[in-house]
């Protein structure tokens, strides 16, 4: 039965060509694409030298037929749209027909494949079918596309270094497993497994294989629905975090997208658990009626536009704000350094006549520059997911535990001690946490008074900071400060608010720095919080100040009845738990044998 259809060439032209194979990575998607089309459960990707040598694809699909089998590779073949229609409404995943045939014009294809009892071997070398005869009865089809870019070196050239090229075949492999869970993944380069997935459909095992365990511990699971959307997934605790944007996964109707806003949107929701530039590791699936999103339909692409997109962004925000506000944050302090995969990737440096040499040029390249994508070492013990959620629940179900101060480290760090363990405060870390909440409550107060300045303060800027505050005097006058220009480039301050405290003046030029950095898309809110930042850094006990255990126990009540006791306002940590479990561990008190 002939599956494969020819596509119309208008609707073909309207698909963006030409770059559908630019990089390794686009060829392994292209195949993995076709395999998952063809229903498979489970999926090899082997790479020799990071695909530019060999990227060989291993399913058990449904196959093709032998007519289907010549046919996959003449432009314009798509088993999956029929019209216009089909296109706007895509589903499916792997809709350039085009593509294949693009592929086998730049490099040396050999398909195997088998749809019922006939098997078919089909060979091809830039573009020209060499052969076609029968092949084994395995079911499903292997793809093997060598020497890509062999005839023209051009592209070749273009292939960044073997790290880049893996690195970004690497992240590909990880977000589709993430959005297919139920697919048995596999990955190796040069014999190296980078990613196995189990395929059990469960998302956790997943995250487990692409981050380890440690990090799998200490993901939270969520769900919620409005009207319009249903969510579901993973996202990580704030101590979790990583350098780039790239581990927040966003999976719409089963395919994974990208869309600044929801990122943004995520990244606000854990302001001051974590630091602003650090980015949490997040799985979150979305259903929707498809008729409200708008996919951009570029093949290189993955770009989504809502129709709704507000009551998206709410329920995301709640989401993420439920998800961590009523844990306990505390981090355990760790003992396991997880190893990135990149480690142990080793790259074979004989030169082939195909292969050009400026791929090699990067090959001092150290590990260290791609840890932006980490990649942990797949754990030999596969402690169930059922485990791992069960180990996640006991360890954040419970708010900021009672504690009881035992003394103070270098006037800096508060040691304490409950029946579960030690605990290590970072003084100045909480007393930022304490001001911080208060100044924000007193910010937010409309009715706030305002305190007379004896001796006016008078501060003079540069030229374009003045005409800037000029613009934005309104800000400070709702803030209930008393303030006028005052001759060239100055202004005078005769009243601030009552909140405001310490060297005014000091103070005043912070805040009006503030005003000015933030002047292009002012927000009040995220105005409030840089103010209160600020504030709070300043009146915070400074380090290597000796306070007393009655100050102590005041600040540590005072840090429990913050809404977020866990982190300073810049996202650092205020507390750090050692466990009676983990004392005894670092003393070797408990037996060897139970140590993980
Ligand atoms: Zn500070
Ligand atoms: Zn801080």
């Amino acid at each position: 039965m002939q599956v494969i259809k020819i596509m119309d060439e208008v609707l073909a032209n309207k698909i963006a060509a030409g770059e559908v194979v630019e990089r390794c990575a686009s060829v392994v998607k292209e195949l993995v694409e076709n395999s998952i089309d063809a229903g498979s459960t489970e999926i090899k990707v082997e790479l020799k030298e990071a695909g530019t040598k060999e990227i060989k694809v291993i399913d058990n699909g449904k196959g093709m037929s032998k007519e289907d089998a010549v046919l996959a590779f003449s432009r314009h073949a798509t088993s999956k749209i029929k019209d216009e229609e089909d296109l706007y409404h895509l589903m499916t995943l792997g809709f350039r027909g085009e593509a294949l045939a693009s592929i086998a014009a730049v490099s040396k294809v050999t398909l195997m494949t088998c749809e019922t009892e006939l098997g078919t071997k089909v060979v091809i070398n830039g573009g020209k079918i060499e052969e076609v005869s029968p092949g084994d009865a395995r079911k499903g089809t292997i793809m093997t596309v060598s020497e890509l870019f062999y005839n023209t070196p051009a592209r070749l050239k273009h292939l960044k270094s073997l790290y880049t090229e893996l690195a970004s075949i690497t992240d590909y492999m990880n977000k589709l497993s993430l959005s297919h869970p139920d697919i048995r993944f596999t990955l190796i380069n040069n014999d190296n497994t980078i990613l196995k997935t189990d395929g059990s459909g469960n998302i956790l095992k997943v995250i487990k294989a692409i981050y380890g365990a440690d990090v799998a511990r200490k993901m939270v699971k969520v769900e919620d629905e409005n009207n319009d959307y249903s969510i579901s997934g993973y996202i990580s605790l704030p101590e979790v975090h990583r350098s780039s944007r790239n581990n927040m996964v966003t999976i719409v109707n089963g395919r994974v997208v990208r869309n600044m806003d929801i990122n943004r949107t995520i990244n606000d929701a854990y302001h001051s658990y974590k630091p602003d530039n650090r980015y949490p590791i997040t799985v979150l699936n979305i259903t929707v009626d498809p008729s409200i999103i708008d996919v951009n339909i570029h093949p290189t692409k993955m770009d989504i536009k809502f129709s709704k997109m507000d009551t998206l962004l709410e329920l995301i925000k709640k989401i993420v704000v439920e998800a961590i506000s009523h844990k306990n944050l505390i981090p355990k302090a760790s003992f396991v350094t997880a190893k990135p995969k990149y480690e142990n990737i080793t790259l074979d440096l004989e030169r082939t006549p195909t292969i050009n040499n400026d791929l090699y040029e990067e090959k001092t390249v150290k590990p260290n520059v791609v840890r932006e994508n980490v990649i942990y070492e797949v754990s030999d013990d596969p402690a169930p997911a059922d485990v791992i959620e069960e180990e996640i629940k006991e360890e954040v179900s419970e708010k900021m535990p009672e504690m009881y101060p035992v003394g103070l480290v270098h006037g800096t760090y508060i040691i304490c001690q409950n029946e579960k363990g030690m605990y290590i405060i970072d003084q100045h870390a909480a007393k930022e946490r304490c001001n911080y909440e208060k100044f924000k409550k007193e910010m937010g107060n409309p009715n706030i008074a305002s305190t007379a300045l004896l001796f006016p303060v008078i501060i003079e800027l540069p030229a374009n900071d003045f005409l800037i505050l000029k613009e934005n005097l309104q800000i400070l006058k709702d803030l209930k400060f008393d303030i006028e220009e005052f001759g060239v480039n100055s202004v005078i301050i005769k009243q601030h608010p009552a909140w405001l405290t310490g060297d005014i003046e000091d103070v005043c030029r912070k805040i009006i720095e503030i005003v000015i950095a933030t002047e292009k898309n002012f927000d009040i809110e995220k105005f409030n919080e840089k103010v209160a930042t600020m504030m709070s850094c300043k009146k915070a006990i400074k380090a290597n100040t000796n306070i007393t255990m009655e100050e102590m126990e005041a600040l540590i009540d005072d840090l429990r009845n913050c809404k977020n006791p866990y982190n300073c306002p810049h996202g650092r940590p205020t507390t750090i738990f050692y466990s009676n479990y983990d004392l005894e561990r670092l003393f070797k008190r408990s037996g060897f044998d139970v140590i993980k």
